[in-house]
């Protein structure tokens, strides 16, 4: 199947989608971020708290290759519309997190990093104190928040991409590698 096939006309008549990185080289980066937490996190039963929409497909693979106890939460935020961050988070729901237990903020990307401060700072007031991050992608040159990022899988240039759960429109969430969507009225 071709990549563009998910994507709806309008969307396939506007766009090019540049292959960024395999599903080979994220699910291989996955599996190492995986190790890494279950090595740093054993004995401590921690809560993954994915960060939907966009996360749920790391999020997964992440939980699927720990080797140590672990729960999953859910967080449902969205600040962007289209391809622009509005600024503004808004929380739709937040599931139960019990304040004692360590607690894994599980994000698809850090943009400028105005979800996961709004979520940091969301957690400590329910007193929250043994908190991290951890995202699949960041874009270094976006990032302004103090929020320390515990685990990147990878840094990326302040493109917009799509697939492994990141979509455009609410499309491309199912694609196996992550794309950039280039608009081919303006180029890169
Ligand atoms: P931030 O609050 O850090 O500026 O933006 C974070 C959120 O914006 C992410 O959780 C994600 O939902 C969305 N976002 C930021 N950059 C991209 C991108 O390149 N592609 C997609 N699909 N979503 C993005
Ligand atoms: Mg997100």
């Amino acid at each position: 199947m071709d990549s563009r096939d998910v994507f709806p006309y309008q969307v396939v008549r506007d766009y090019d989608l540049f292959p960024l990185l395999t599903e080979e080289e994220v699910v291989g980066r996955v599996r190492q971020m995986s190790a890494q937490i279950s090595e740093d996190y054993a004995g401590k039963n921690p809560i993954l708290l994915c960060v939907l929409k966009g996360a749920y497909v790391f999020c997964s693979d992440l939980s699927r290759a720990m080797t140590i106890p672990h729960e999953m939460e859910f967080v449902k935020l969205s600040s962007y519309q289209g391809q622009q961050s509005s600024g503004e988070v808004q929380e739709h729901f937040l599931t139960h997190i019990p304040a004692e237990r360590p607690v894994i903020i599980v994000e698809d990307i850090a943009d400028t990093g105005t979800t996961i401060k709004y979520l940091a700072e969301r957690l400590r007031s329910l007193g929250v104190t043994d908190l991290c991050i951890a995202t699949l992608l960041r874009k270094p040159d976006q990032y302004r928040v103090e929020e320390e990022i515990a685990y990147v899988g990878f840094d990326i240039a302040n493109r917009f991409v799509v697939g492994y759960g990141l979509d455009y429109m609410g499309y491309g969430r199912g694609l196996r590698a992550v794309y950039e969507m280039i608009d081919k009225n303006l180029g890169r």
